[in-house]
């Protein structure tokens, strides 16, 4: 079905503009109302196009700030090509600075291919998935570990089965050159990367930091990959600079660490942390029963601290912590 999601500026047009993409929400404070998207074009000639994506989470923060500037200090005439930037891709959860959307609950990398006719949030991933993805040669979706977790800064891809675009997807995050460069194991068809790669489209994503703030040292990690993005794609004149990635991977769900009761969390570890399996994680406290003790999460893998989760409060199935290992190949 045809998208109902409408621009109110020319995609295609040369040069520099914004505007928004308008989401049909008729409510009670908004008859015939919508929800309006932001997005920046860029422009010069013919030449491949990059759509560059933050907000996806609306609680992550990294991505927005260097796609805003970006978007300002970049002249068309700077380029060859075409740059799509869209800063705050679920907009109403990026304007509340929540993940999922306050409109229809909606997790807008869990709602892919989307719909036509659904609910804001379903209604975008639609739009992207059906008039933008077709139309652009590489998606940068950049993510973080949002309000409830931190990461260490790492680049990211999914691998999609389908080699052609896979390779690309690698070329890609080699160029990209974060200090950690992660291949996925587990994907979600919902999510946008694989969204993307099933049209084609290769795909980088990645956790910049977190904890609902925006660090200097991650955005750097972001901006420079974002420019050695563009120029391995030649909208952006130059080779990307060098880079030492560290190739890793988090093949499996021994890596990840659950809260195995609901109290408060209290880490053992700190992000960058080598740990052993069965190395304590963290303990969880129970405040309402002064004499229990805490039970004790461990890790049941080897590998690096990446992520950590941050509010103390934690419910019995939250993630508390994950690792990576150094990639096989
Ligand atoms: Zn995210």
């Amino acid at each position: 079905m045809t998208s109902r999601v409408w621009a109110d500026i020319d995609l295609d047009a040369e040069g520099k503009h914004a505007g928004y993409l308008y989401a049909a929400h008729s409510v009670t404070r908004s008859g015939y109302g919508h929800v309006a998207t932001p997005i920046a074009v860029i422009r010069n000639g013919a030449g491949p196009t990059a759509l560059l994506m933050g907000g996806n989470h609306g609680d992550e923060y990294e991505g927005q700030v260097a796609l805003l500037r970006l978007a300002r200090e970049t002249e068309a005439r700077a380029i060859k090509g075409r740059i799509i930037i869209i800063p705050m891709a679920n907009v109403a959860a990026a304007g509340a600075g929540v993940r999922t959307s306050p409109l229809d609950e909606g997790n807008l990398n869990r709602a892919f291919p989307g719909s036509a006719d659904g609910t804001p949030t379903f209604a975008m991933a639609h739009y992207y998935d059906t008039v933008l993805f077709p139309q652009v040669d590489a998606l940068i979706d950049i993510h973080s570990g949002g309000t409830s977790m931190d990461y260490l800064p790492l680049a990211s891809i999914c691998l999609h089965g389908e080699a052609a675009v896979d390779a690309k997807a690698r070329a890609l995050l080699a160029a990209f050159g974060a200090p950690i460069s992660m291949i996925w194991d587990a994907v979600d068809p919902r999510m946008a990367e694989i969204a993307a790669a099933r049209r084609g489209v290769p795909a980088v994503s990645g956790e910049f930091g977190g904890a609902g703030t925006v660090k200097p040292a991650c955005l750097a990690v972001v901006e420079r990959g974002l420019r050695n993005a563009l120029r391995h794609m030649g909208i952006v004149a130059g080779k990307p600079e060098p880079s030492q990635s560290r190739p890793m991977e988090t093949p499996a769900r021994a890596f990840y660490a659950f809260a195995s009761a609901t109290g408060l969390f209290e880490p053992l570890v700190a992000l960058g942390d080598t740990v052993a399996a069965g190395q304590p994680c963290g303990r969880i406290h129970f405040p309402d029963e002064p004499l229990r003790e805490p039970v004790t999460c461990r890790y049941s893998a080897a590998g690096l601290v990446v992520c950590l989760r941050q509010p103390a409060r934690v419910e019995r199935g939250d993630c508390v912590s994950h690792l990576a290992r150094d990639a096989a190949s």
